[in-house]
């Protein structure tokens, strides 16, 4: 599996993060020539070094693994039946700009004696998504970690997203990126795979188009 986290960080590391960050956004407001400590950006610091820190890039400092928990099952043992779970809500940072790209992610496996609780998915997604990434490789990162903590006999990972950085500069466009990574039987069999598409195709939600602005 790819290394996909460091070692999980103290309180103390984490606070000695937050203290630098703090520092560097209050210099970027000068930079841009602006004053600090007027009252609308007094807290502004305080609260985008609390933000990258504890959310945006929270995946940093926490192991994904710390929210795995899995069931035993022996129901699809030689069958070719599949779990889907599909829209969900995925955010991250694209590296190349410092901007959100957002969407969903749908997964499908075939599990050979281990499922994942349903709500654990959106868990190590948020974890591994909340770093700077770019889709491609959130995507892979996604199926990498799936696949080891499963095993299962086949798996998709599908991703949807909407990238502000194509949207807010650059071209301007509401541009959709799709990313898919396969793994296990779903490599070779194409008609599994086409049938688990269809069923992500029928539950999974549109992304929001934004036109003429
Ligand atoms: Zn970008």
């Amino acid at each position: 599996m790819k290394e996909c986290v460091q070692e999980p960080s103290t309180r103390a590391d984490i606070q000695s993060r937050e203290e630098i960050i703090k520092k560097i956004v209050k210099e970027l407001l000068e930079v841009l020539g602006e004053d600090p400590s007027r009252e609308g950006l007094r807290e502004t610091p305080n609260r985008v070094s609390r933000m990258w820190v504890e959310e945006l890039a929270m995946g940093y400092f926490v192991d994904p693994l710390t929210y795995v928990k899995t069931f035993e099952v022996e129901e699809y043992e030689g069958h070719e039946g599949f779990v889907a779970v599909t829209n969900i809500p995925t955010r991250s940072i694209c590296e190349h700009h410092l901007l959100p790209f957002f969407g969903y992610t749908h997964v499908v496996y075939i599990p050979s004696g281990k499922v994942l609780g349903f709500s654990k998915f959106a868990r190590v997604i948020k974890v591994l998504s909340s770093k700077l990434q770019i889709q491609e490789r959130l995507t892979e990162q996604v199926a990498d970690f799936l696949n080891e903590v499963l095993n299962p006999r086949g798996l998709i990972v599908l991703q949807e997203a909407l990238h502000t950085c194509a949207l807010i500069r650059g071209v301007e466009e509401s541009m959709t990126m799709t990313t898919m990574a396969l793994r296990g039987v779903f490599r070779e069999q194409r008609e599994l795979t086409n049938l688990a598409l269809q069923v992500i195709n029928m539950s999974k939600l549109q992304l929001p188009k934004f036109e003429g602005f």
